[in-house]
């Protein structure tokens, strides 16, 4: 089960649950895009080299919060120089990516992208 801070969706809100269950996925390696048709009829399209910005796992976020504590920024590769190079999904409520520098430890739920993705 997985380990979900804001809960499992209730009876009473089925239209958020549409809101973050993707109908169709589709990672495009050529561009590194990631694009989500939502259930709820919105679509969602995400750079994966953004994705790895605000990759979720702890590596990562431990990296971020070292940074933002420091002004002396070393970064450890040049972003740009990352790709995906393969994608599955975790259960039926996320998408992991693995990396082309072999970091595959982030994993991407629907309730996070599609808030990555709140229209404006
Ligand atoms: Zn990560």
């Amino acid at each position: 089960m997985p380990a979900d801070p804001s809960g499992p969706p209730t009876a009473s809100t089925s239209s958020s649950g549409d809101a973050v269950t993707p109908r169709d996925l589709k990672v495009k390696l050529s561009e590194q895009r990631l694009f989500i048709d939502w259930k709820d009829g919105k679509r969602s399209e995400y750079s994966l080299a953004e994705l790895r910005r605000v990759c979720p796992c702890a590596t990562c976020r431990t990296d971020r919060e070292q940074q933002s504590a420091n002004p002396l920024r070393i970064l450890r590769a040049d972003p740009t120089g990352i790709r995906v190079v393969n994608a599955r999904l975790v259960g039926n409520y996320a998408i992991q990516f693995e990396w082309s520098d072999g970091h595959n430890t982030g994993i991407f739920d629907f309730r996070f992208l599609r808030s990555l993705a709140n229209p404006h």
